[in-house]
């Protein structure tokens, strides 16, 4: 902003001087004797001039005495004036706020809400008047008294934030670190100073947002000066206007008077209050884009000056803090803040970024602990998060929401809002957002419905602490120590089921994460029999599924260590096998080995589910319809010219239809698979069959979830080599075979991503 200079006003110093002047002259004329008969003398001895001179500064005397008391009585009057009128006004107010109690018809409870608008208006305007009357009159005095600044300005604030919110503006405040808390000043009217500069931000602003800062501009041993901003980005003034602003009865212009009504007084008695405070007032604006006004005033200093902080609770300490807002001096705020508190927060501007964020580090395994976010956000409204987060707990530990409370947006508005969300989020969410029967609700209440912790906005530093630190403890009461954790297992019928997937393919990983995630299951991941066992040590699930082909220890190795654990909770955990063997043998090796059902692979959603069901629930397994697993010998005809590069059908059903996921399948297949044919072909070269047979199935597994039955085909007849422990001759071509097959697969996958995103 360009600074427009602005003539300050005379100090109260010059006030005082100026008075001390005209306290001369009085003097002269009335009190001092001597001088007077002296001046008679002088007269007798028939010096006209003196003579002329001695009653021209009589007259100038009385005129002066006489505009002074003229003055005085206009004050007066106008003081009284306005003492009668607010008499019956206030009477007014207060009987149709009887009347708006009482049964009334839409009709009558709005032309009474109209009366009641004009009386305040009038009401305010009257206090101006009176208000600036007495300034004039010198009968304006301050009551200074101890008072708690940060409190004081948290209520007056939050009154005018509510305008603001209701205007459709983002409100902001923030009271920089060094603010004492309890100073010595005149309460009343430093917040009638400030809500003047405040109120006429809101009423200039039509979009954008307000901002307020409270900052330590010097003090010493006895007071304290601070600086008061308050910036908007509304009409702006221009430079020429802005010389006068702060003189009585000055307006920009007759339209602004029009448009926004209003007396030309409030920026002459805040310029007159400032003086008061031992401050001074001043404006930068650009015409057009906003104003900012600044004052100063000064603070006489307690001697108990209660300091801003006191020792930061320890679970604040390095807590990570996801904040999702999209105002910028919101986040500034909010970081400030946070990281005043010793927290770590990380900021996004988008709700669909935060979406993104929390699912990855959900998968990556560290969960976000607290998560802030704001409820009034264009793109993907801060309740869908919050929905989002509820439905799945293991996105975040804790939650809290920022809310503004005056948002009265209109229900055009918010459908506007809904339907660019529901380009961005899961079906599941917008169909319940959309039929919300609850959308009417305001944000308090759908809060409370949701059982959210929330924050009023603008949140004070105190209170945002106090709501993180109720949160953060409870989530530290809920989540389990390890150890005793299993050892107090309790039945989690509220909570998501947790499901352990032991499962070394990522293409198999990906798939059945999404499949369980659907289901709104918990999931964690282990790729190998030594991650599930580390993992069982630490946390508590309600199911394993577990691949029986795994590096390091496998299915079985790893479930005969589980049944054999000392801890009761872990030796009985209900495990599923997800085998690709179809033959009895295997199966029978699965339970022999204490598993208690199996899933063939690729995973049939259908089946899955239906076995977790059986084996939670103990339901018969007749229930079952036995399955077929596409990966065994018998399903796949070797060599079989007729089947496809890509069974389409059987990949969309994998994924549900999920195109994005599928997407996401096929990037990972492409990256692993020259790996896997490196692997393969080393085995083949160097006669390692095991390996190979290692080698070969993975690939295998991770083809058939991808519809690959041609590749599927050509890794079967590698790993059937690698089982025999045999090398066929053409053993080196079969590796060329996969690799083309590998190809071709790849290329109609692609075309099949292509094709569903058009
Ligand atoms: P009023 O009662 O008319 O608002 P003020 O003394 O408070 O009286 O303000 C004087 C004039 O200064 C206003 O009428 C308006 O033209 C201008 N003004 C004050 N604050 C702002 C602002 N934040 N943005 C734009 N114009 C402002």
């Amino acid at each position: 902003m360009t600074p427009t200079s602005h003539q300050i006003p005379p100090t109260s110093d010059d006030a005082q001087d100026a008075s001390d002047d005209y306290d001369d002259v009085v003097s002269v004329a009335d009190d001092d004797p001597d001088r007077a008969a002296a001046s008679k003398s002088d007269c007798s001895e028939g010096d006209t001039d003196s003579v002329r001179e001695n009653d021209h500064e009589q007259n100038l005397t009385r005129a002066l005495q006489a505009a002074e008391d003229g003055s005085r009585h206009k004050t007066e009057f106008l003081t009284n004036m306005s003492h009668e009128l607010r008499t019956p006004l206030n009477g007014i107010l207060g009987m149709s706020e009887l009347i708006l109690d009482t049964e009334l018809s839409p009709v009558q409870s709005e032309y009474l809400g109209l009366i009641q608008t004009s009386a305040h208006d009038l009401l305010a305007i009257i206090n101006d008047v009176l208000d600036f009357s007495r300034i004039e009159a010198g009968r304006f005095r301050l009551v200074p008294a101890r008072f708690d600044i940060r409190e004081q300005l948290k209520t007056s604030i939050r009154a005018l934030a509510v305008r603001a919110q209701q205007k459709g503006l983002e409100f902001v405040y923030r009271i920089t670190p060094g603010v004492p808390g309890t100073v010595i000043a005149d309460a009343r009217r430093l917040v009638q100073a400030l809500s003047n500069l405040v109120g006429n931000a809101i009423k200039f602003t039509e979009q954008g947002e307000i901002v307020v800062e409270v900052a330590v501009a010097s003090q010493t041993d006895s007071t304290v000066t601070l600086n008061f901003q308050v910036r908007d980005t509304g009409i702006g003034i221009a430079p020429e206007a802005a010389e006068t602003i702060f003189d009585a009865f000055r307006q920009v212009d007759g339209s602004t008077t029009r448009k926004f009504g209003g007396t030309g007084l409030g920026l002459a008695i805040t310029n007159q209050l400032v003086e008061m405070m031992g401050g001074r007032i001043w404006l930068e604006s650009r015409h057009g884009k906003g104003s900012l006004f600044q004052f100063t005033a000064e603070f006489g200093r307690t001697a108990d000056e209660r300091q801003d902080r006191t020792a930061l609770p320890a679970i604040l300490k390095g807590l990570e803090v996801l904040v999702v807002d999209d105002s910028l001096m919101s986040r500034k705020v909010l970081e400030e803040m946070l990281c005043r508190n010793g927290m770590k927060p990380t900021l996004v501007a988008d709700g669909t970024i935060a979406l993104q964020m929390l699912e990855k580090a959900h998968k990556a395994g560290s969960p976000w602990p607290l998560v802030l976010v704001d409820d009034r956000m264009p793109r993907v409204h801060g309740f869908i998060i919050a929905e989002t987060i509820k439905e799945r707990p293991e996105l975040a530990s804790g939650l809290i929401m920022m809310i503004t409370p005056g948002d009265r947006r209109t229900a055009q508005q918010r459908l506007r809002e809904l339907h660019e969300a529901s380009r961005l989020i899961p079906d599941s969410i917008k169909y319940r957002e959309a039929g919300d029967p609850h959308r009417r609700r305001t944000s308090l209440e759908r809060c409370q419905h949701l059982e959210l912790s929330c924050v009023l906005k603008p949140a004070s530093e105190e209170e945002l602490i106090r709501v993180i630190c109720e949160v953060a403890e409870e989530s530290v009461q809920a989540a389990r120590p390890v150890g005793e954790a299993n050892l107090n297992r309790a039945p989690r019928k509220s909570e998501a089921l947790k499901v352990l997937l032991a499962e070394d393919n990522r293409i198999n990983q990906t798939c059945a994460v999404h499949l369980l995630h659907k289901k709104g299951y918990e999931v964690a991941v282990a790729n190998n029999g030594r991650e599930v066992l580390a993992l069982l040590a630490s946390e508590f699930f309600d199911v394993i599924l577990m691949d029986v082909q795994m590096p390091e220890l496998d299915g079985y190795g790893a479930t005969i260590e589980i049944r054999s654990s000392t801890d009761s909770v872990i030796s009985n955990l209900p495990i599923i096998a997800l085998t690709a063997h179809n033959n009895a043998g295997d199966r029978e090796r699965c339970l022999a080995a204490g598993m208690d059902g199996y899933v063939a692979k690729p995973i049939q959603p259908g089946d899955l589910f239906a076995e977790i069901d059986r084996i939670l629930n103990k339901t018969e397994k007749s229930d079952l319809v036995e399955p077929v697993d596409l990966l065994s010998g018998d399903a796949i005809a070797d060599g079989d010219d007729e089947l496809p590069v890509l069974d389409r059908e059987e990949v969309l059903r994998r994924v549900e239809g999920n195109i994005e996921l599928l997407r996401i399948l096929v990037g990972t297949f492409e990256s692993s698979r020259i790996e896997y044919v490196r692997h393969i072909r080393a085995a083949v070269d160097a006669g390692d069959t095991e390996t190979l047979e290692t080698a070969a199935h993975g690939l295998k597994g991770a083809v058939a979830t991808l519809g690959g039955a041609r590749a599927r085909d050509a890794a079967f007849r590698l790993e059937t080599m690698g089982r025999n422990g045999q090398l066929e001759r053409d053993a080196a071509n079969a590796v060329g075979a996969l690799e083309g097959e590998l190809g071709r697969l790849q290329t109609e996958l692609r075309d099949l991503v292509a094709e569903g995103t058009d």
